[in-house]
């Protein structure tokens, strides 16, 4: 109930900081998330992402814009049509009061701020000078990327994170581009380079039935990682759900998952077994 009302009053309290330094353009600021690092978190949406994987969970979150979209509710039988607008922009003052307003809860816990998206490091200018106030807060900062970025993002934003959810979908490059719209080279070369700087990684693993979830290329992440050095905290696997599918109903967009079913929990203990049995700690869900 609390928290409710913290997050129906956020937007109004940050409406009324002014400031004049960059904007950022955010789809959603979720408070108390649990799932986005260690503790207790807050975490930014950045509006914006050079990938288009088919099981995207945000689409909303694809396109650098604000967008206005019509949201399609239905009340029994009756269709219903309302008019929403997706991304607003921010300054980091405005992020750093919404954390501030959490800082006990954040401190009590060791949690921190999130970056996530969309692909934060697309507006790498905005998030630059985010991670560096709050560090300069003493607040943990962990950032969740496809890893999708020029190598010069990359240097600029690693010595003001201290956490990296980094995901890996597919380890064949003609695969992944066929479902996420990119090849991987950059993005295995830039998580090589994140372990290389020892910086800590938390590696997230989308578990998509079909698509990536074969022995094989199970084995082949397994591969990939033994050959790294660095801080690898963790493996998350991140169970493919369904729950997205009704953002596409809802802002009319084509769902291209129609039909995947999800994986069991047997499945994905299966799956985690795979990995400990090779060493690895491995959580199911993030
Ligand atoms: S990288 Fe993430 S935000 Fe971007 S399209 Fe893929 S799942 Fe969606």
């Amino acid at each position: 109930m609390l928290s409710c009302l913290y997050q129906a009053i956020t937007p109004l309290i940050i409406t009324r900081f002014v400031s004049q330094s960059m904007k950022g353009l955010i789809f959603n600021i979720k408070r108390y998330a649990i799932h986005d690092g260690p503790g207790i978190r807050v975490t930014f949406f950045l509006k914006g992402c050079p990938l288009d994987c088919r099981w995207c969970h945000n689409p909303e979150g694809i396109l650098p814009e604000v967008e206005e979209v019509v949201r399609i509710d239905h009340i029994g039988e009756k269709e219903f049509r309302i008019k929403e607008t997706v991304g607003k922009r921010y300054t980091v003052e405005d992020l750093l009061l919404v954390a501030k307003m959490d800082r006990v809860f954040i401190d009590e816990s060791q949690g921190g701020v999130t970056f996530s998206g969309g692909e934060p490091l697309m507006q790498y200018q905005f998030l630059f000078e985010a991670l560096t106030m709050f560090k300069k807060e003493s607040i943990h900062t962990a950032v969740d990327t496809s890893g999708q970025a020029g190598r010069t993002v990359l240097e600029k934003i690693i010595p003001v994170t201290d956490l990296f959810l980094y995901d890996i979908k597919h380890m064949d490059p003609v695969r992944h581009k066929k479902y996420t719209g990119v090849s991987n080279e950059r993005i295995l070369s830039n998580i090589k380079f994140i372990l290389e700087m020892n910086k800590e990684v938390i590696l997230r693993i989308p578990v998509i039935p079909g698509y990536n979830d074969d022995i094989e290329h199970l084995n082949s992440i397994i591969k990939f990682l033994h050959d790294q050095g660095g801080a690898l905290l963790r493996i998350d696997l991140l169970s493919y759900h369904k729950i997205g599918s009704s953002k596409y109903r809802k802002f009319n967009l084509e769902y291209k998952m129609e039909g995947v079913k999800q994986l069991t929990d047997e499945r994905m203990n299966e799956v985690k077994a795979i990995f400990t049995n090779e060493g690895f700690k491995v959580k199911i869900g993030g």
